[in-house]
């Protein structure tokens, strides 16, 4: 592509009401436009990123055996009220009607519509398992749209569904979903974890959460030093204290504590530990029952001896230090941005909506199901936020917008730069190399400038001196110093560097 075909839409200043960086450099670098809140059109420049984002993840929901198809955006009320989520979703659901009157809604997620599908094509044991996909727009009316296109209300998803006659079956889908999602990640150059997001048993595996790690992502996840555990802390159990209780050592007496109120005070005061203390949060009005007095506080007290004997519930979220649930190592907590999602549903939607088929013995038997979402626009959003620095963006090759950026110094006066320019254009573009050839009469700084905003993550530079050498000079957006390639060997060079 030239430059003069492809105007760049980039933007000097930071937009003001954009909080995250991933954020401000895809509208500096001209990827994106806000229509609304969370509602974005995509450029030329950043729908060849999400064109190349979609298409791994295609290709590789192929190579899994997946088949593709198109479900409308638009979906009738009549199967959200079936499943019994047109009175569950809340608000999210953007509802609407038609000039009859007839209620729709704009799609979400897609499990009534795709179940509605497999109840009418699949009808008998022999036709299955399979795995339906498609790459479509989801609208959600998000509470709060924020941070670009990583929380919108209108985005992207692939989002699969599979149908099977029993759990082995819908167990042996998922496990090639969690393998496929890692290949797709792994493609996309994201440094990414998978993790636990079910509440189940330790090592439950009926849903998982792929998460790119960013400092500016809305999710704690909890990893463990000693182990691969790894979970949404939402879902991972804080330990319960787990020794027994010690005999009575002391008779319970109340002490004064004037003015201590909260247990770090009270900690302080009374020299003891925070596990060594209870808090009592008074539910019901009548406080005249209660021994505990203002300004006094019940030392020496004993579980079944003074109160009843302790139910244990989780309340708070595990925090960095407790104990990995597994037993093995401590946790450590990091921020993630969620990109995919992998979920055994079960019977949950073919039990209501009826999708059912016939099993070896011809008896009507409820399908099993598994669904598996991954944000395909959010993922772009991600990749920024792992990779930049103060200059731009610097994309991981595979989803880079333009591969090289070919940048000829002073072509409008040098009609030699011009020339040799114009060969290595083709021969990249013929050796199947994604390039940007910089055509535009601008300073070499606006070039360089332009190329490390949006991103290119290797740069080669014609200029009438390394020419008389027969050199070119090289240069990876990621760190690291130019150098010289001699222009024989250039086509060579860069189909290494993209490997
Ligand atoms: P979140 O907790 O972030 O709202 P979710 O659990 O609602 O996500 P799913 O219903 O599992 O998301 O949807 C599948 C994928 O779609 C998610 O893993 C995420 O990558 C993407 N996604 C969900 N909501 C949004 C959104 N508002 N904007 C962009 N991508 C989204
Ligand atoms: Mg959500």
């Amino acid at each position: 592509m030239r430059l003069s075909q492809f105007p760049l839409s980039t933007l000097k200043e930071t937009p003001a009401d954009a909080e995250v960086i991933s954020h401000q450099l895809m509208l500096r670098a001209g990827m994106l436009r806000k229509q609304a809140a969370g509602i974005y059109t995509w450029l030329p420049l950043g729908l060849r990123v999400l064109r190349k984002v979609e298409h791994i993840v295609r290709e590789e929901m192929d190579r899994a055996g997946a088949l593709e198809l198109l479900m409308p955006a638009v979906q009738p009320a009549e199967l959200w009220q079936e499943s019994g989520r047109w009175e569950q979703y809340g608000p999210e659901l953007l509802r609407f009607h038609d000039r009859h009157q007839r209620e729709f809604c704009f799609g979400p997620t897609h499990e009534e519509v795709i179940t509605d599908i497999a109840r009418r094509e699949i009808r008998s044991y022999k036709q299955l398992p399979v795995n339906y996909y498609q790459i479509q727009t989801k609208f959600r009316d998000e509470i709060r749209p924020r941070f670009g296109v990583m929380r919108a209300r209108e985005f992207l998803m692939k989002d699969a569904y599979s149908f099977h006659t029993d759990q082995a079956s819908l167990e042996d889908t998922y496990r090639i979903m969690y393998e496929t999602y890692s290949r797709i990640f792994t493609r996309t150059g994201l440094e990414y974890r998978a993790v636990r997001a079910d509440s189940g048993a330790i090592g439950g595996s009926l849903s998982q959460e792929f998460h790119v790690l960013a400092d500016s992502g809305e999710d704690a996840i909890a990893f463990s030093t000693g182990s691969d555990f790894a979970g949404n802390v939402e879902t991972v159990e804080a330990p319960a204290p787990g020794d027994a209780q010690a005999a009575p050592g002391a008779d319970m007496q109340a002490v004064d504590t004037p003015g201590k109120h909260s247990i770090e005070e009270l900690c302080d005061f009374l020299a003891v530990t925070a596990d060594r203390c209870l808090k009592t949060l008074i539910v019901s009005g009548s406080e005249a029952d209660v021994v505990n007095e203002d300004g006094k506080h019940l030392t020496g007290v004993n579980w079944g001896r003074d109160l009843p004997e302790a139910e244990v519930v989780d309340l708070r979220n595990v925090v960095a230090g407790d104990p990995s649930p597994d037993g093995q190592g401590e946790l450590v907590i990091a921020r993630g941005i969620e990109v995919g999602h992998i979920f055994q549903l079960g019977r949950k939607y073919s039990e209501a909506m009826q999708a059912t088929v016939l099993d070896e013995q011809g008896k009507e038997i409820t399908m099993v199901m598994g669904c598996y979402g991954i944000g395909v626009s959010r993922i772009v959003a991600a990749a920024v936020e792992q990779n930049h620095d103060d200059s731009g963006i610097i994309w991981p090759d595979a989803i880079a917008p333009f591969q090289v950026a070919l940048l000829p110094m002073n072509m409008k006066k040098s009609q030699r730069v011009r020339e040799a320019v114009e060969a290595l254009y083709a021969d990249m573009t013929a050796a199947g190399i994604d390039v940007l050839l910089d055509d535009r009469a601008v300073r070499p700084g606006v070039m360089f400038s332009d190329m490390e905003l949006i991103g290119i993550p290797h740069r080669v530079v014609v200029g009438e001196k390394n020419l008389d050498q027969e050199l070119l000079e090289y240069k990876a957006r990621r760190g690291g110093d130019s150098r010289d390639v001699p222009r024989s060997e250039i086509i060579s060079f860069l189909q290494g560097k993209l490997a």
